[in-house]
């Protein structure tokens, strides 16, 4: 079916299903290409349903071997079959039982939907809609079923064999040669939830004892010989669990919790209840294999999906346009995991930095939707960074408006009252205007409209009445679909900084509410602090207190005053990026006339701000990364030369390494730690401060850079410095490089999940030759279009590329383009999500829009295209 021909499914149009599921009970033999399933279900109408309504199941590439009604044959014109599943027209008007018997080929199964086998491994993957590639089901999150699973394969095969729930019986079969194991979930779940794993596993295991006294099981399951890897995940989870406990009062409830790792994956990790499947590169980590940004990943994901065991599992979505109800709150709450588990600050910054490169981009470019969208054809493609990240980001409001105490009560209403149903966001907010006694239809425009607000802020400081008049206004461009829009209510958290610190907070604007924050509810505002007894710099939005973007009216010099005073961290590195972006959006259009004072002005700031004692090595390391090219190129917005832009952010970058190269030399040898890594927080902080002056230097001083970079991969004991020094050496051109890239591919030449970011390394060269090298790299031995991490690392990182994804001559969206065709017949999720690389197409000067255009358009009007793929095209080019 083409997109156009897909139905646009519409959040209005909800009803509840007809027919209610009470039990399933799972019958799987498995097998690498007859794998045979039979469900038994235990059916009744839905009181809210529409009594005499036929039964329609969801069935997504199946044949019904055979159909039982209470245990007998139902007779074929009693049923159609359709490529959407199975309607029985006419069935009894009370409860009932159905066995359905259907066979699988999980060897065939390059999808990675339902049921596959990766590696040897079957595994399963079922949200948003892979359950009905398993077997006929109301495959939607409002049915919410108890399940009962057994399994059995050859032993030889498939030794272990887990699914969701506690294990009730296992045992061999007659003749010692096949086994099978039978699983119990208690907890009503949704179809989408169910998972189960056979294969030979090592695995390594830990006892936990829950706050309300439960004894359970952990157990992290690896590919044979890498259980010495996955001590770190199991540490990650212990260490969430007892988070969740001591912040959220959140218990977990089976006897067992799985955690499997697979090295096919579509996603990051999935939550099915007490057996989460992971994508093998956010489980697996030694010192070797590993970076720090990997353990950190490794850590909130583990702690995401454990998360979900109570925000989406216990309390699961009514239908799928409440998808952020589980997402955007579980971000939210693993974010908060890993702020306490590390710096607060830091991972604040690199959180926001991942906002506005995934999701502001996204509100600005075709594919904007809502935080809740109205209306889909694939859900697949609204796994986006709006639904979670941004998701988060309202929740986070949604506290800094309410107060922590309200929160926590609201919170704690939404589990006690939420518990065992598909709720919605109206459910949820109900929660918080309950305990918070606050109106919040305003506040949940945040679901509804999309796009990124604009605040614009100005002030007066008036010396006489020693009063300061601050006014704030906003506005939010058009989205596709949305052309007005209406005020939101955005919360400013503030100070006004003087020169020995903050200064009091005094002014009788009931906007103006405790802990400093200025809410922002209507187009503008205007508000006068009094008792002012200096001339103040403002510092808006601290904390980064509302997914907006920000204008205000002070100069660089003032910026560079907050970058020394201000008492929050994220306003003191924002204040430099901001004095940064400003010269780097004029250079990016063409104008360089104050590239050089600003590199001076950086770079003193710098030197000063690098020789205080009292350092942070994980925030400096934040504040020494100027802002990216691709958000240059945000910033800008419209006829966007990526070369100009590029070389602009070049220029900036290698002024202010070779003014400071002598100083971040000195600084790289006082944080080098002598004793055995440490994936900790402290010197993970210095590692990257160290990788980032080395990278400054590679850029002002390239012949130091390559001596650095060569002797610190030839002395690192770790992942991190190993690929820092080869990210550094792929700045500078020549012999030297090419030499380091080719013994890090052998080093590494057993190691896929290392050799994705080799390849990713080299996919970001910002050079002509890349796309020749990445088509090289294409007939690795190691790559292969069938393995998810495999394109995302060769293939994603070149559609990452600003300068060479957009090349002049358009042969970069040719060559992704080419690439998404050719996936899409395999697997269309990671096609449509490598043509998402096109988000910004508009944004580009006339030549390479219309040559982006033209490779978009030989995707759309490609013949077959799967729903994912036809959607995303459709979309971009709306
Ligand atoms: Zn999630």
């Amino acid at each position: 079916m083409r997109a156009e021909d897909a139905p646009l499914i519409r959040l209005e149009d909800y009803r509840p299903s007809d027919w209610l599921i009470d039990t399933v009970d799972l019958d799987i033999v498995l097998d690498p290409t007859r794998t045979r399933v039979r469900s038994q279900l235990q059916l009744r109408p839905n009181p809210a349903g529409h009594a005499g309504a036929p039964l329609v199941l969801d069935g997504d590439e199946l044949t019904p071997d055979s159909i039982l009604l209470d245990d007998v044959p139902l007779d074929p014109s009693a049923y159609s079959l359709s490529a959407q599943g199975l309607t029985i027209h006419a069935p009894p008007a009370r409860a009932f039982s159905l066995r359905i018997e259907t066979t699988l080929d999980p060897g065939a199964n390059t999808k990675l939907m339902g049921l596959y086998r990766s590696s040897g491994v079957y595994c399963t993957q079922c949200e948003a809609d892979g359950f009905r590639r398993i077997t006929y089901f109301l495959d939607r999150p409002d049915v919410m079923s108890v399940y009962t699973v057994r399994l059995e394969a050859e032993k030889t095969q498939a030794p272990v064999l887990l699914s969701n729930g506690n294990l009730v019986a296992a045992a061999e079969l007659p003749g010692g040669e096949r086994h099978f194991a039978v699983w119990h979930d208690p907890h009503p779940k949704p179809a989408y939830l169910f998972a189960l794993v056979g294969g030979k596993l090592d695995h390594v295991r830990q006892d936990y004892m829950t706050a309300d006294g439960r004894k359970v099981e952990l157990a992290v399951y690896v590919e044979p010989g890498k259980a010495g890897r996955a001590g770190w995940a199991l540490d990650s989870l212990v260490r969430c669990m007892r988070w969740d406990e001591r912040v959220f009062g959140r218990n977990y409830d089976l006897d067992v919790f799985n955690v499997v790792a697979v090295s096919d994956f579509n996603m990051g990790a999935m939550e099915n209840k007490g057996l989460n499947i992971f994508n093998d590169k956010y489980v697996l980590a030694d010192p070797l294999t590993a970076s720090d940004g990997d353990y950190a990943s490794i850590e909130a994901i583990i702690a995401h999906e454990y998360f979900h065991n109570w925000t989406g599992n216990r309390i699961t979505c009514r239908d799928w346009f409440q998808l952020c109800l589980k997402e955007g709150l579980t971000v939210f709450r693993d974010q908060e995991f890993s702020s306490d588990e590390r710096s607060r600050p830091v991972k604040r910054i690199a959180d926001v930095r991942t906002l506005r490169s995934t999701q502001f981009s996204e509100d600005a470019g075709p594919l904007a939707h809502p935080v809740r969208p109205r209306a889909y054809k694939e859900i697949n493609n609204f796994y986006t960074p709006t639904v979670y990240e941004k998701g988060a980001e309202v929740i986070r409001m949604l506290k800094v408006l309410i107060g922590e105490d309200a929160f926590t009560r609201g919170m704690d209403l939404y589990f006690e009252r939420c518990d065992g149903t598909a709720a919605t966001i109206e459910e949820f907010l109900d929660c918080f205007v309950e305990a918070s006694g606050q109106d919040l239809a305003h506040f949940a425009r945040w679901y509804e409209q999309a796009g990124t607000p604009t605040v614009v802020a100005s002030g007066k400081y008036d010396a006489q009445a020693r009063s300061y008049k601050l006014q704030l206004a906003q506005s939010t461009p058009a989205t596709p679909g949305q052309s007005h829009k209406q005020p939101v209510v955005i919360p400013v958290a503030l100070g006004l900084v003087g020169k020995g610190g903050d200064l009091p907070l005094t002014s009788i604007s009931p906007a103006l509410k405790a802990g400093g924050v200025v809410v922002l509810d209507q187009p503008s505002l205007s508000l006068t602090f009094t008792d002012v007894p200096e001339a103040p710099t403002p510092s808006l939005l601290r904390g980064f207190s509302a997914p907006v973007r920000l204008e205000l009216d002070l100069g660089d010099s003032d910026l560079l005053t907050l970058f020394t005073a201000d008492s929050d961290s994220f306003n003191r590195w924002q204040a430099l990026q901001t004095v940064a972006m400003r010269t780097l959006v004029r250079a990016g259009k063409g104008d360089m006339s104050t590239l050089d004072a600003t590199a001076s002005a950086l770079g003193k700031a710098l030197s000063g701000f690098l020789a205080d004692p009292a350092l942070d090595p994980a925030f400096a390391a934040q504040v020494l990364r100027l802002p990216a090219p691709a958000d240059i190129a945000r910033e800008i917005g419209i006829d966007v030369d990526p070369d100009v832009v590029h070389g602009a952010h070049r220029r900036l970058s290698a002024a202010i390494g070779g003014a400071l190269a002598g100083q971040l030399a000195d600084l790289r040898v006082s944080l080098t730690d002598r004793g055995p890594y440490s994936p900790a927080a402290s010197p993970a902080g210095r590692r990257a401060l160290r990788n980032e002056a080395l990278g400054l230097i590679a850029l002002g001083e390239p012949a130091s850079g390559a001596r650095l970079g060569l002797a610190q991969f030839a002395e690192a004991d770790n992942l991190t410095d190993r690929l820092a020094a080869l990210a550094a050496m792929t700045l500078i051109p020549g012999a030297e490089r090419e030499d380091l890239i080719a013994r890090f591919g052998e080093l590494y030449a057993r190691e896929p999940l290392v050799l994705d970011k080799w390849l990713m390394a080299q996919a970001l060269i910002a050079e002509d030759g890349t796309l020749t090298r990445v088509k090289g790299l294409m007939n690795h031995p190691a790559f292969s279009l069938g393995n998810p991490n495999r394109v995302r690392g060769l293939i994603g990182g070149f559609a990452a590329n600003l300068t060479q994804f957009n090349r002049a001559d358009g042969e970069g969206y040719g060559f992704i383009a080419d690439i998404v065709i050719a996936l899409d017949r395999t697997n269309p999720q990671v096609a449509s999500r490598l043509l998402g690389s096109f988000k910004s197409w508009r944004m580009l000067e006339a030549g390479r829009r219309a040559k982006a255009e033209a490779a978009l358009r030989m995707v759309q009007t490609t013949p077959n295209l799967s729903r994912d793929v036809a959607d995303i095209a459709t979309r971009s080019l709306a």
